[in-house]
């Protein structure tokens, strides 16, 4: 099974000239969902000590309950700015459509845990460096961050300083 015959290319979507990765087909095909939360949650070094999984809104969070749940891990959602209920600590930046603000309960993690990020696309790195922050800020270490896929032109994993791992690369 190739996970790449499950990603549809939405040209223009949500701007003009972004070529935007739809990921619906994936997750609404049983096998290759569960194909491609399997790859992801292998790449986790059976020695690697993962506590809790961070899902970033909205479509990291599908993938990324299942590999916690393959790891025996916790998960924590991290959302856009105002979704979560409870006191928040929060981290702006750069989209390669835009500009926003991420934010974590301020109790997510308890300080010097090991935390795997998990989103369905890397492409600036913006997004995932904000969580990096958030994560470190916290007093915890980012063991890996994990994506189904990443756009390799645009240079994102240089952003990020924890190893960077996907299922698929454009
Ligand atoms: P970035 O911060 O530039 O790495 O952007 C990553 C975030 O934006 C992820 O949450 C993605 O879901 C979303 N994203 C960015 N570019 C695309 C794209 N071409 N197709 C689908 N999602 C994208």
């Amino acid at each position: 099974m190739n996970l790449q015959d499950f990603v549809r290319d939405i040209p223009d979507f949500p701007k003009e000239g972004i070529l935007f990765k739809d990921i619906t087909p994936l997750l609404s095909n049983p096998k290759a969902l569960i194909r491609c939360a399997d790859v992801l949650a292998g790449y986790c070094p059976a020695d690697m000590q993962v506590d809790k999984v961070i899902g970033i809104e909205a479509r990291g969070f599908i993938i990324g309950g299942m590999i916690a749940e393959r790891l025996g891990a916790g998960f924590i959602p991290v959302r856009k700015k105002g979704k979560l209920p409870y006191a928040v600590n929060a981290q702006s930046y750069g989209l390669e459509y835009g500009e926003d603000t991420l934010e974590m309960h301020v109790d997510a993690i308890i300080p010097g845990e090991h935390i795997l990020i998990h989103d369905d696309v890397l492409a600036t790195g913006g997004t995932a460096q904000a969580v990096c922050k958030l994560v470190e800020a916290a007093g915890a270490v980012v063991v890996q961050c994990n994506f189904i896929m990443e756009l390799d032109f645009l240079n994102g994993r240089d952003k990020l300083n924890a190893p960077v791992v996907s299922a698929l690369k454009y």
